[in-house]
């Protein structure tokens, strides 16, 4: 009367409760070092405006924040200097 019971709870002893063991860990490190590694850098918060898509990355910034740019008589918005420089390295020939 060993067989399958048997079975189970060595596979819970050998691989499922290290498992949990790990993600417990995993999760208690990252949760310091997220905490630790925060920017100081307050969120982009909506100060009023129209929000605009940036074409890059997707987000969505408002006027104010963007940085702004003229495509054909077209305004465009980017959330940062990065996706302006990879909207021009895109429309590069
Ligand atoms: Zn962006």
């Amino acid at each position: 009367m060993s067989g399958p019971n048997r079975m189970i709870s060595a596979f819970v002893r050998e691989f499922v409760i290290p498992l949990v063991l790990f993600l417990l860990l995993r999760s208690l490190l990252s949760g310091v070092f997220s905490r630790r590694n925060q920017p100081a850098a307050p969120p982009p918060a909506p100060s009023g405006g129209t929000l605009h898509k940036d074409p890059i990355c997707g987000t969505y910034v408002s006027a104010d924040s963007a940085i702004a740019l003229t495509v054909k008589g077209e305004q465009v918005y980017f959330c940062s200097r990065e996706c302006w420089d990879k909207y021009h390295e895109g429309s590069r020939p």
